[in-house]
């Protein structure tokens, strides 16, 4: 198939960490509305860049890789942004894959149209979940209210998927994922990772130490094993 139906930054052949317990290819979407401070995919963010993958080379890529690859997950950049992303998904099972999807949630629309295709979400969760923390943790960009639609159709929908937060020591404290914690776990998330923050080129300010802080804290973790059936660190 030649037409472009999605714009793709760059796809990962073979992943075993993107998707948990499946193999997968990853397919990096082209675009993103938000501007995180540790956004490890700058060259994503913005939609009119040209990436340096096509349609074409994931479609000649699935081909060769039935029965050795579960799943294709839609990674980003942001791929709510995209409006073909419906079309991908289904042409992407049709083709015999499963789908899943990373997303920070920015359009409950676009998530709902979605979620019933998929068998699996990360649901990135920049902060706790209030107006003010979130523009900080997106560059001034997301709309609280917009996450908390878009977490709310994944409760509902009754789909699996996990809750994850990169834990940036330049704009969370480590009484900040208790507050997530206790706001993902009333909502009803059962499963919940944080994840090491490792400094981007531009932060030449941040040590080891102040990564580490978040999973050296004993008291912390075992508070976080208390409130999720499913809780783990990423490092
Ligand atoms: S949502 Fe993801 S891709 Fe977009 S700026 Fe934040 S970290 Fe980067």
């Amino acid at each position: 198939m030649a037409h472009q139906l999605i714009e793709i930054g760059d796809i990962e052949k073979f992943s075993i960490v993107d998707f948990p317990s499946k193999i997968a290819v990853v397919v990096f979407m082209q675009g993103c509305p938000w501007r995180c401070p540790f956004c490890y995919n700058q060259s994503l963010q913005d939609p009119q860049q040209k990436g340096n993958a096509t349609w074409e080379n994931l479609t000649n890529l699935l081909s060769h890789r039935k029965g050795v690859v579960d799943a294709v997950v839609f990674s980003g950049g942001e791929p709510l942004m995209q409006k073909n992303l419906p079309a991908a998904i289904d042409e992407v099972r049709a083709l015999g894959f499963e789908a899943a999807l990373h997303t920070g949630g920015f359009s409950p629309h676009a998530l709902e149209e979605i979620v019933h295709k998929l068998v699996w979400v990360g649901f990135d969760i920049k902060a706790p979940l209030t107006e003010e923390l979130y523009k900080i943790a997106t560059g001034g960009m997301a709309q609280v209210e917009k996450v908390r639609q878009s977490l709310q159709i994944l409760l509902d929908s009754g789909i699996h998927f996990e809750c994850r937060t990169t834990c940036d020591p330049r704009i969370l404290r480590i009484e900040d994922i208790y507050t997530i914690a206790d706001e993902l776990s009333a909502l009803g998330v059962k499963e919940y990772y944080i994840q090491k923050y490792r400094p981007v080129e531009s932060d030449t300010q941040t040590s080891e130490a102040d990564c580490e802080q978040f999973f050296n804290d004993e008291k912390l973790l075992q508070y976080l094993r208390q409130k999720f059936a499913v809780f783990d660190v990423r490092k």
